[in-house]
């Protein structure tokens, strides 16, 4: 088969192993045969086609780890209009994916949308029928009546938990997505409004089948109660005591961060009138305790929850915690591979990897926000966007 040499400025592989000067990537099809300095590959290999992108640091694709198709914080009240038709999500979906594509989320990891349409988006990116991300998907979200969660669906009792599991499963969900708080904190401990057997249920029906779980809670209870469950992820955290960060730190479960709710103005002033006030109050305190994690350690991976093209800046934030520039990159590489449960596929620029790649402009290790200043996308070995490079047959 035709083999592709992507040719760049700076090279960071993804495995913390120091950048390349003048490297480079050889592919064929849709996976890296090898990473090196562009010279030693020319002189090894005999590619057909140059890429050239020597004005770029290349990286891995990113991946956002907790992302939603059809929440879109540009729209007023936006936790509402996930009540919108189901076609109208689905149109909505089908921009905010090329949206994430070209900020150069290669794998986007979508814990709950409306209707299944996740997994009718899924089907049409893999058959090349829309332009988007690698998609995981959870299809339904499962949330108790009384309890928080705008795009999940009420289930209730351990029975029903067991239906709703299946039911996914049987759609085709990758991981499977549950919610045991609210976001906002209330007064004294933070309530789960799930309770212990109905996570119990979940977590061992989606692990029976060989899936990842994944749970929307800021701390609590219902923390512990995962972590002693065997959640896969912690998802949000914004409240986790220094009680709750030990447990988790001894447990194989990972957190994901998801910053901008708290700390991006423009997210915040498109919330629901009712919430607004609440996020600004309790952004202090959410940005303690989500830098207390990161110090403290933890495995950590980040999402935009749906901030659709806002991945570099998640990222940035993590930065603005205590979070090295190394360690906030591969929260969104590496690390996000392994949330997904795909590091043997992608995350890293590596042989055998598939051929998802960004080229930015700087290096990011230096000045974590030249993430966002992004020239090309690769994904699956296939140039998705590029502004400004050119190419040459040699
Ligand atoms: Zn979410």
């Amino acid at each position: 088969m035709k083999q592709t040499l992507i040719r760049g400025k700076l090279l960071l592989d993804g495995t913390g192993k120091p950048a390349i000067d003048g490297g480079g990537i050889l592919i064929e099809g849709e996976r890296i045969v090898c990473v090196g300095k562009t010279e030693e590959i020319m002189q090894r290999a005999d590619p057909v086609q140059v890429v050239d992108l020597s004005g770029q640091t290349l990286l891995p694709g990113l991946i956002d780890c907790h992302n939603h198709l059809s929440l879109d914080p540009r729209l007023e009240n936006y936790l509402h209009r996930m009540a919108d038709p189901i076609a109208a999500l689905t149109l909505r979906a089908c921009e905010t994916m090329q949206i994430d594509l070209r900020s150069g989320v290669t794998t986007s990891r979508c814990l709950g949308d409306k209707g299944f349409l996740d997994v009718e988006c899924k089907k049409a990116v893999s058959e090349g029928r829309i332009e988007g991300p690698r998609l995981l998907i959870a299809t339904r979200g499962i949330r108790v009546s009384h309890g928080h969660g705008f795009v999940g669906y009420p289930f209730d009792g351990v029975d029903q938990m067991r239906v709703a599991v299946r039911e996914n499963l049987m759609r085709g969900a990758d991981v499977i997505k549950f919610y045991a708080t609210g976001t906002l904190k209330g007064e004294g401990n933070i309530t789960s409004f799930i309770s212990k057997e109905e996570i119990e249920v979940i977590i061992e029906e989606a692990h029976r089948a060989g899936v990842r779980t994944a749970v929307h809670c800021i701390g609590g209870i219902g923390l512990r109660w995962c972590i002693e469950s065997g959640v896969d992820s912690i998802e949000h955290g914004y409240f986790i005591s220094d009680e709750e960060i030990n447990l988790l730190a001894k447990s194989k479960s990972w957190l994901v961060l998801t910053p901008s709710i708290f700390l991006t103005d423009a997210r915040i002033q498109t919330l629901p009138p009712e919430l607004i006030e609440g996020h600004y109050q309790q952004r202090e305190l959410a940005t303690e305790r989500m830098t207390a994690a990161i110090k403290a350690g933890l495995r950590f991976g980040v999402g935009t929850d749906g901030m659709h093209g806002g991945l570099a800046k998640e990222i940035e934030y993590l930065t603005q915690m205590g979070a090295s520039e190394s360690d906030a990159l591969m929260a969104a590489t590496r690390s996000a591979a392994s949330v997904c449960g795909l590091e043997k596929e992608i995350g890293t620029l590596e042989p055998g990897k598939l051929a998802d790649i960004i080229g930015v402009e700087g290096n990011p290790l230096k000045d974590i926000t030249s993430i966002g200043k992004l020239r090309t996308v690769i994904l699956n070995g296939k140039i998705k966007h590029s502004n400004c490079n050119k190419r040459t047959a040699s």
